[in-house]
């Protein structure tokens, strides 16, 4: 009956990012506009419903599950769905269960996001000073956290730092963040900006910074050991010799991965997307609402599952001349 997500170029569909919230605490410039309006709360599936969700995709084959947003942990009850999706790491069913999260509530969350089966995290911070901190979140404030990652180290997740590569704001900072990541047993990923929703007017703070030139910095200072690893997604990996640390390049719209994309990402309303550079999505919320059984929803996972597109080079003539994404990254979660 449960057989696994397929979709029609033969991959497995076995992780899945969640999105469950698209508030947030901060107002990254790359991200949001200073004044966003969020959507109504009926709109956004309830912690029920994305337990069944999410429930339903487990028990398809999704073996990871990330969750994101928005920022996830200020989703008010959110430790309980992580304690509920506990459930099926307890199982085997899943094997990864983990979050995308801007720190700023880790110490107040990181030993219950353990206590929940999570065991790896991922941070976003662009730099490690304060007022730089301030002016590219506009609403975030550094200590806050720095004090969230040292408690989620202390708490026992493993930590990888997510920091998008800024072009005459955080170039100057490679060797700081990266020294600071080696001193944590920490990986440390650079992503490269993607022009996304409305948000032209940042050019002060958000200067293109091709991955190309960080990682020609990185062989500038350091024996730098290319990896092999592949995870299905747009990350690249090398190796720092002198500190042991693994550094990934995440090339959002580079599209050489696309023959092992392993993953869809469901918003906070339930829509599912195939494809982070492609519009195809089909809704799930409606499924999930109609009926108290999973059947409906699970026909409607299959459906999309069978729709989800080749690579989102697939077919240009789809895409925006610009390569702009209409929809912000806090929609799908990035
Ligand atoms: N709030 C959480 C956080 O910041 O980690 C989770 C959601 S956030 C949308 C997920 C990731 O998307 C973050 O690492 C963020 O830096 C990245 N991101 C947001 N806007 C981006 C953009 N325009 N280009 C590239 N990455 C972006
Ligand atoms: Fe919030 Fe994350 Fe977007 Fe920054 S990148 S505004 S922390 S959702």
């Amino acid at each position: 009956m449960n057989s696994p997500l397929i979709d029609p170029f033969q991959r497995a569909i076995n992780y899945l990012r969640v999105s469950v919230t698209d508030r947030c605490d901060f107002r990254c410039v790359y991200c949001m506009s200073e004044n966003m309006t969020f959507l109504p709360k009926k709109e956004l599936l309830t912690l029920e419903e994305l337990d069944r969700l999410c429930s339903t995709f487990v028990r398809l084959g999704v073996k990871k599950l990330r969750i994101t947003g928005g920022e996830p942990l200020v989703r008010r009850d959110i430790m309980k769905f992580f304690r509920s999706m506990g459930r099926h790491l307890d199982t085997g069913a899943l094997k990864e269960l983990t979050v995308t999260t801007n720190g700023s509530q880790l110490e107040r969350f990181a030993t219950d996001l353990y206590a929940a089966g999570v065991r790896r995290i991922n941070v976003s911070l662009d730099t490690l000073d304060e007022q730089k901190f301030a002016d590219i979140t506009r609403w975030g404030r550094l200590p806050q956290v720095l004090r969230g990652v040292d408690a989620a180290l202390a708490a026992g997740l493993k930590v990888k730092i997510n920091a998008v590569a800024l072009k005459g704001f955080n170039e100057d900072e490679l060797p700081t963040i990266t020294k600071w990541c080696a001193e944590r047993s920490m990986d440390l990923t650079w992503i490269e900006v993607m022009p996304m929703g409305d948000l032209g007017n940042e050019d002060r703070l958000g200067q293109y910074w091709s991955l190309k030139d960080v990682q020609a910095r990185y062989s500038e200072q350091f024996t730098v050991t290319e990896l092999a690893e592949r995870t299905g997604g747009p990350a690249r990996y090398v190796r720092l010799e002198e500190t042991g640390q693994k550094i990934g390049f995440i090339t959002p719209l580079s599209h050489n991965f696309c023959e092992s994309c392993n993953r869809v990402r469901v918003t906070c309303t339930g829509e599912i997307y195939m494809c982070l550079g492609q519009e195809d999505m089909a809704d799930l919320r409606a499924p999930l609402r109609a009926s108290e059984s999973d059947a409906p929803l699970e026909d409607a996972i299959r459906a999309a599952i069978a729709l989800k597109p080749k690579g989102h080079d697939f077919d240009y003539s789809r895409q925006r001349l610009d390569g702009q994404m209409p929809r912000h990254m806090s929609h799908t979660g990035g």
